[in-house]
Formats: C-alpha cells, structure tokens, sequence
C-alpha cells in the first residue's frame, strides 16, 4: 500500500541508543495553540500508522494517532527529554490511509490544526477509555439477522432505472437532480443495497443535512436493509447522540460490523474502512457546513472523499471505485456548475412518483392590497377552502417569537438587547423579551423604561402572531366534521422540549391540524401528505439580501416547501404554493412558477460570473472578535497588510476590514475581512502562507482587547 511521504513500511525500524522506535503522534491541540500537532513519542515496538494510542502531554494523558514512523529520531528532541507512549490501543485497527488523508486535507484546506481535526473527528468518549475498558466493549455481539422479515423494494421507475444504470457505470461524481417526490430515496436505497449485496464487506455512508431527517430515513433503511444486514448493520452518527451511543456507533462502522452509516456532516469523518458509496440527501442544505471549529462542507469533503476512496482501492489493486451521490431537487450552484462543466455526471429526474404534478404558484402583489394587509384576502379563501374539504396547509414566515421589536410610541424606546446590537424579541407566550443572539432574556416591562409610556407595543410579525392571527380569522370556519378549525405553530421555540417535534408532527399526520404556521425547520423533508397549500408570507426580503446567496436560498425553500404539498397525487391536482410579495415580476417567481431550477440557476450563475463571485472565483473569511469594533478591525486590517507584501498574494485580492451585519453580540465586537481570488489553489498557497502572519498579529499593539480569530474558507454567507 502507498502511503503518503515519509510514512515507513512496517518493518523499518528505527532504534536510538535506548531501544525501540520514534513516532510522530498527532496529539489534540487547537490551531492556535502554537503547540505543533505532531509530538515525537517513544515506543518499544513498531506501530502502523492510524494506530490509537494514548500519550503523555504536560501533566495529562491524552488519545493519540500515530501519523508515521520515523526513520532517524528527531534532530531537535533532546534524548532525555523524550516521553514514551503510555498505552496502545491495540483492540482498535488503526485508522486507514483514506480516513488519515481527509483528515489532513481538511486540516490544511480549512486552515486548522491536524490535531484539532483529526481527535475531534473521533468520539469523545473514545479520549477517555483505556485498553481493557475498550476491550470490554468491543466484545459485545451483534444481534442476528432475519432474511425472511425483508420489505421488497418497489419496482424501479423508468426514470429511475435510468438513473441506477447511469450510476453504475460512471466513476465521477453524480449530481442526482430529481424534483420532491421522483424517488430520490428510493435511488439511494437501491444503489446501497446492490453494492451491499455484491460486496460482502462494503459500506455505506448516507449524510443528511439535519438531525430531524435522520428518523424517518432510519426508518426507511431499517426496514429494507435491517432483515438481511441484522440491526447492527445499519448505524446512526449524529450530535444528538449520548456519547456511549456515538461510540458504540463509531466502533461498530471502524469494525465494519455496521454496513450503512446514516448521519449529519459530522458524519463525514467516520472511519469506514470498507467505503464504496457515499449519499449526500438535499446536497445544498446549508447545514452541511460547519459554523465552528473548523468550518468544513461535508459535502464538499464526501466529493473528495469519495476519490481518496478510490485511490485506496486501486493502491490496494481493487478494480472497485468508491461513488458519491449528491441529491436535490435544487442543488447548489457550485454542484449544478461542477455537472455543466461536466466534473459531475448529472442525473436528471423530473418526474414525481405517481405522477402527481407540482404545485401551480399564486403569486398575491401586495402592491394591489389594502393599506396594512397581512394575510390578503385570496390567501385566506383559499386557505377556508382547504379547512372546509378537510385538507391541511402550511404557512410559513421565517420569524420566531410573537414581534422582532417592542417599542415606545411616546419616545425612542426599543427592545434593545443590552448585549447585542441587536433588538430582543417579543415572546407574547411567557411575556418574554428575548435576544436570539445572546439569549439575555427579561419579563416584558408594563410600561416604557424609559418614559413610563403603558402603550409599547409590538413592530413587525413573527410565527406566535402569525399563528394567532390567523386562528382570529378562521374563527367561524369549520372542518367537515362541522368541528372547529385547529391552528398549530412549530419552530424553534414549539419544538424545543425533549418529543415535542416527534408529538407535533404526529398531529400533523393524524390529520388534527389543519393549518400549520412555521418557519423553514418544517419546510425541510417532512412527508406530509394532506398538505394541499403552501404560503409564503413574506418572502421579499431575500430578493435584495446583501447577502448574495439569498435568492438562491429563497428559490430552494419555496421549491422545497411546494414539494411538501401534493405528494399525495389524489390531491394533487389542485395543490398550490402562495407567495405574498410587493416584487410578483422578479424573475425569480417567473422561474419558480415553471419549475425551472436549470433556468433559474442560469441566470444566477451569469451573474455570479460577471461578478467573479463563487462558483467563478474563491472566497474566504477572516473573522475576528474583540473587546472593540477598532481592535478586531485593526487586527483584520494588519493581518492583511502583511498578507498583502507576501509573494503568494499576486492575484489575490484583500478587502477592508467591516463590522459584521450584527456586529455586537454578547459584548463582543466582531468584524469581518474578505478575500477573494479567482483561483482556488492561488487562495490556498496565500492562506497557507498567511497563517503565521494571523498568529503573529494577535500580538500587534492596535490588535490589544482582540478575542479570537478564524478562518471560514468558502463561507456560506458574507
Ligand atoms: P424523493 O426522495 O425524491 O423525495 P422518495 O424516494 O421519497 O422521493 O419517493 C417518493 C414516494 O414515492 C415515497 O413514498 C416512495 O416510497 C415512493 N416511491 C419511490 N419510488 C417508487 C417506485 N419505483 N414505485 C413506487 N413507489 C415509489
Ligand atoms: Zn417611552
Ligand atoms: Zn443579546
């Protein structure tokens, strides 16, 4: 097996004066802890690279990787000083080349430490076991399989069968673009359950952009794969687990026992020695990118995954290669710019199971309503008219709370958050007003604090009003049964006690609501059959975002959420999705209202091209957090002006240095620095270059009061 340089073969050992090898040992250390990630340890036999071990580190013990041997011991450690490995976790195989390498690459591609990616990619409860506790739990047996149990798997549309031959045979990416309800699903399963029938040991990895789709596909995969693969075979990873379950999990996908891993991105890092297929479910969801640490894009990690993948099977001389899926019904500009230019093989599947068509848009112009209009009166009527035939719809305002503001109409008071530059929302449930930034949370006052006014009054609409206006207004309508209409809200805030999503989605599906008020989270994969009408009620905000991949957002949402009404094709024909907007000739509604993603996306990338924005160009961000708006600033600013004189920045183009659009939060000031360049690999060399210049700047004497800074390359908003 190749592995990548300076990595020693197994028999070369190198012995100093003392007896036995050098290692070099990745060890947790954060990025800017100026501790290097990899630490030279002393062992009394050969290990193979990827090996677990645990090492001394200061006073502590930590969990270790062994990253290679080393052939002479290191020049600059003084022989006395050398510390052995503690203990070798020798029930566990080491970790192999494929997982090492991404690690590696997301390291240096999203500018973080080895350290930090690699140990925070294992499970936390892995850092603190030791050999015969380890031991102890790999022991644990499976449950048996049962053949006979096995649900059989729909016959193939022939849009779909398409779509698997296609897949079979091509080794590139694959972009399957299929509308709400074509069966994208259904792809996925059939294409895991071929490989996992022809390759006794492959395994597959199935990422979900969030914690909430996870149950249903759960389902779904048990019941296909769980009668023949055992119940072991089939393994959740996701942030909601307790730690013993992540690890349980971890160890059963490392040992190859569980053949189909189904997570969130963290997913992404899982050890799975045997890896052959990767999905990617609803691939421009932007919760695949991380928002902490290190700022990586699962999806954009499983595409490269997949070819390390690969690369390890030829080394190993397997004629096999390792296929990534990515599905939507509205992908990512960068995906559907990848599949134009041909890097991804597109699939395209425009059909709905059952044939149901999508949706037709109504689009409202606000422009031709009365004066203060909320919900307008052909929304409504629609809406009575669902009740009244015992069908449900969805309405959805992307606000929680019951108003974004309170404020004073006798002087300038607002609800301002003490903490945050930000205004603190207006819960009417508890009478709260709380910042969702910061979560200072005070009692509503009774009347102005400032001038004593009792007529302070709520600015703007979130869900809670939403919910209660619209409960006002169907007052008098009734269902079939001659019952009275039920209005239900659900985001955030409804959801939040442990059961209460899985509890409101049930009543949802039971048919006891009839119209559901939420905010995207319900907009997102749900399967929700008698929903005959989707509404957007105030949409336009993206349509002028600064934020440049707000339309984009915008197109996926309501696309997305037209898919939730009408999978049910006997109720089809008459579902709608409503738009309320002030814009009804924004060509993006013009798109929307045929369907068009490819048109859409067209348009869009043009733009983006003419811009030299991403997919055309790279970007990356610098953010920085300081006691002052001028420190963080002053840091960026430095930062860049040292960056600037680097050889490595001929192309590279450098902004000033801003306030972020919130720019206070928690009583800390956080500003924002741009870097732009046409080419992604000029972007790495300079970011690569610029690394110790970051460091080295934290110390600047206008960066004094500085917080912390990071690096987002390829953010999703700026
Ligand atoms: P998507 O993931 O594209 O939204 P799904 O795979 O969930 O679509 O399919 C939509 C519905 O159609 C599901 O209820 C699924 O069980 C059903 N379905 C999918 N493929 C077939 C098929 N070939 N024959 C019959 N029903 C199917
Ligand atoms: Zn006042
Ligand atoms: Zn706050």
């Amino acid at each position: 097996m190749r592995e990548e340089s300076g990595l020693s073969s197994a028999g070369d050992v190198s012995l100093d004066q003392a007896g036995g090898v050098w290692l070099s040992v990745v060890v947790p250390t954060p990025a800017h802890s100026g501790v290097p990630a990899l630490l030279s340890y002393r062992h009394s036999q050969t290990l193979s690279p990827g090996q677990l071990v645990r090492v001394p580190l200061g006073r502590r013990e930590v969990l270790g990787l062994v990253w290679e041997q080393l052939d002479v011991p290191p020049p600059d450690l003084d022989p006395t000083q050398a510390r052995d490995v503690a203990c070798v976790l020798d029930a566990l195989s080491p970790l192999n080349v494929s997982w090492r390498r991404l690690v590696a690459f997301a390291a240096r591609y999203y500018q973080r430490s080895l350290g930090e990616v690699a140990l925070s990619a294992l499970p936390a409860a892995l850092r603190d076991l030791d050999a015969t506790q380890l031991q102890r739990r790999l022991k644990r047996k499976a449950p048996a399989a049962n053949e006979d149990a096995a649900t059989a798997a729909p016959h193939p549309s022939p849009e779909q069968a398409e779509a698997l031959a296609t897949l079979q045979a091509t080794a590139l990416p694959v972009l399957l673009f299929g509308s709400t309800g074509s069966g994208k699903t259904e792809v996925y399963l059939r294409a895991a359950e071929t490989l996992l029938r022809a390759d006794d040991n492959a395994q597959v990895l199935v990422l979900v952009p969030e914690i909430n789709l996870t149950p249903q596909l759960q389902a779904r995969l048990t019941e296909r794969l769980a009668p023949w693969l055992g119940p072991a075979g089939l393994a959740c990873l996701h942030s909601g687990m307790t730690p013993p379950q992540r690890l349980a999990a971890w160890l059963a996908a490392h040992s190859g026992r569980s053949r189909v891993v189904l997570g969130t991105r963290l997913a992404i890092f899982a050890s799975l020695p045997r890896l052959r297929l990767i999905v990617v479910d609803e691939e421009h969801d932007p919760s695949y990118k991380s928002q902490e640490g290190a700022r990586y894009s699962a999806r954009d990690l499983a595409v490269y995954r997949a070819r390390l993948e690969t690369e390890r099977l030829q080394a190993d001389g397997v004629a096999e290669v390792c296929r990534v899926v990515l599905g939507s019904a509205t992908p990512s500009l960068e995906s559907w710019h990848a599949a134009e230019q041909g890097r991804y093989q597109r699939l395209a599947m425009p059909s709905r199971i059952g044939g149901g068509d999508l949706p037709a848009l109504r689009l409202v112009d606000m422009n031709l309503q009365a004066k203060g209009t909320v919900l307008s009166p052909q929304l409504m009527g629609a809406i009575e008219a669902r009740v009244a035939r015992g069908e449900q719809s969805l309405v959805l305002l992307n606000r929680r709370g019951y108003a974004p503001v309170l404020s004073c109409d006798a002087c300038d008071w607002k609800s301002q958050c003490p903490n945050c530059s930000a205004y603190r929302v207006f819960h009417k449930i508890d009478r709260t007003l709380r910042c969702h930034h910061c979560g200072h949370t005070d009692r509503v006052p009774r009347a102005c604090p400032d001038c004593g006014n009792l007529d302070i009054a709520p600015v703007g609409r979130g869900t809670e009003q939403l919910e209660e206006q619209l409960a006002g207004l169907l007052a008098d309508v009734r269902r079939p049964d001659g019952t009275a209409v039920k209005v239900a809200r659900m985001d955030a805030d409804s959801t939040r006690a442990k059961g209460a999503l899985e509890a409101q989605l049930a009543a949802l599906h039971s048919g006891e609501v009839d119209v559901l008020v939420g905010t995207q989270m319900v907009a997102k994969g749900h399967d929700f059959r008698r929903i005959t009408l989707v509404a957007s009620v105030n949409a336009d905000a993206a349509l002028f975002a600064s934020d440049y991949r707000a339309p984009e957002r915008l197109f996926a949402l309501l696309m997305q959420a037209s898919g939730r009404a009408g999978r049910d094709s006997a109720r089809a024909a008459h579902s709608e999705m409503w738009v309320q907007t002030w814009h009804p000739q924004h060509p993006l509604f013009t798109a929307l209202r045929a369907h068009d993603y490819p048109g859409f996306a067209a348009a869009e990338l043009a733009e983006r091209e003419a811009a030299g924005m991403p997919p055309f160009g790279a970007q990356a961000l610098v953010r920085a957090d300081a006691r002052t708006q001028a420190a963080a600033q002053a840091f960026l600013n430095t930062a860049a002006h040292w960056a600037s004189e680097l050889p490595e920045a001929q192309g590279v183009m450098l902004y000033p240095a801003v306030p972020t659009p919130i720019a206070r939060v928690a009583n800390v000031e956080r500003a924002q620095l741009l870097v732009e360049c046409e080419s992604r690999q000029t972007l790495q060399r300079l970011l690569a270059a610029w690394q110790p210049l970051l460091l080295q700047a934290r110390g600047a004497p206008e960066a004094k009061g500085l917080i912390r800074f990071a690096v987002d390359v390829d953010p999703l908003s700026i």
